[in-house]
C-alpha cells in the first residue's frame, strides 16, 4: 500500500515539475552535465528495498546531452542516467525507463561476478520484480534523431568523390576508393581530399 502511494506521489511530482518549470526542458543540446535527482534516487532505492534488495544503493541523474537514448545504467557507478526528454513524454515513461535501467543494475547485483546478457533472463526477472513484466529491450519513444548539418565538403582530386562533414577534417584523409585502386589501399597524398565550396557539390 505504502509502495503504491509512493509511486502515485512520484508521478504527480514529476507532472508538477513539467508544468511549473517548462524552462528546465529547454535544454542545451550539447551539454552532457549530469543533473542529480535526489527524489528519483530515493524512489529507486526504496523500490530496490521493496523487492528485497538491501545492499544495492543507486544514484539517479538526468543527462540533457542524451539524444535518442531514453536511459542508461552504469554498473561501475551504480548509476541510472535518464534522458530529460522523457519528462515531455509522460511520468509513466519516466517510471518505465527508470525501472528498465534499474533492472540492469539489480540483475547485475544479483549475479555477482558472473557476466550476464544485457537483456537476458536475469534482466527480465528483475524487470518483473520491479513491476514492468513485459518490458522490451528497446524503447520506442518519439525522440527525433537530430539532423546534423554537414557544412564542410571535400573532393577527391582523382575521382571527384565528395565527402561531406559536420566538422572540419583535421587529419590528412584520402579517398579510400582511389587509394585502393592505385596504391594498394595505403594513403597517398595524390588522393587527399581537398576542401571545396558547397556550391560545387550541386550536380551540374
Ligand atoms: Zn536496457
Ligand atoms: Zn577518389
Amino acid at each position: 500500500m505504502k509502495y503504491k502511494q509512493l509511486v502515485m506521489d512520484f508521478g504527480r511530482s514529476v507532472m508538477r515539475r513539467v508544468r511549473s518549470s517548462p524552462d528546465d526542458l529547454a535544454l542545451p543540446r550539447r551539454k552532457t552535465r549530469l543533473r542529480h535527482d535526489p527524489l528519483l534516487e530515493d524512489f529507486a532505492n526504496q523500490l530496490l528495498k521493496s523487492v528485497g534488495c538491501r545492499h544495492l544503493q543507486v544514484r539517479v541523474f538526468w543527462n540533457p546531452g542524451l539524444r535518442t537514448t531514453a536511459g542508461l545504467a552504469v554498473w561501475s557507478d551504480r548509476m541510472v542516467v535518464l534522458n530529460p526528454k522523457l519528462l515531455e513524454v509522460s511520468a509513466a515513461e519516466v517510471q518505465r525507463t527508470l525501472r528498465h535501467e534499474l533492472a540492469h543494475l539489480l540483475a547485475k547485483h544479483r549475479v555477482g561476478r558472473h557476466r550476464i546478457e544485457a537483456h537476458g533472463e536475469e534482466w527480465h526477472q528483475a524487470c518483473a520484480d520491479l513491476g514492468i513484466p513485459n518490458e522490451a529491450r528497446c524503447h520506442d519513444l518519439p525522440f527525433k534523431r537530430r539532423r546534423v548539418m554537414r557544412k564542410f565538403f571535400y573532393a577527391c582530386p582523382e575521382c571527384s568523390t565528395i565527402l561531406a562533414r559536420v566538422k572540419v577534417l583535421r587529419r590528412k584523409a584520402a579517398c579510400i576508393k582511389c587509394c585502393r585502386k592505385h596504391n594498394g589501399g595505403k594513403y597517398h597524398e595524390r588522393f587527399r581530399f581537398r576542401p571545396i565550396e558547397r556550391s560545387e557539390t550541386v550536380a551540374a
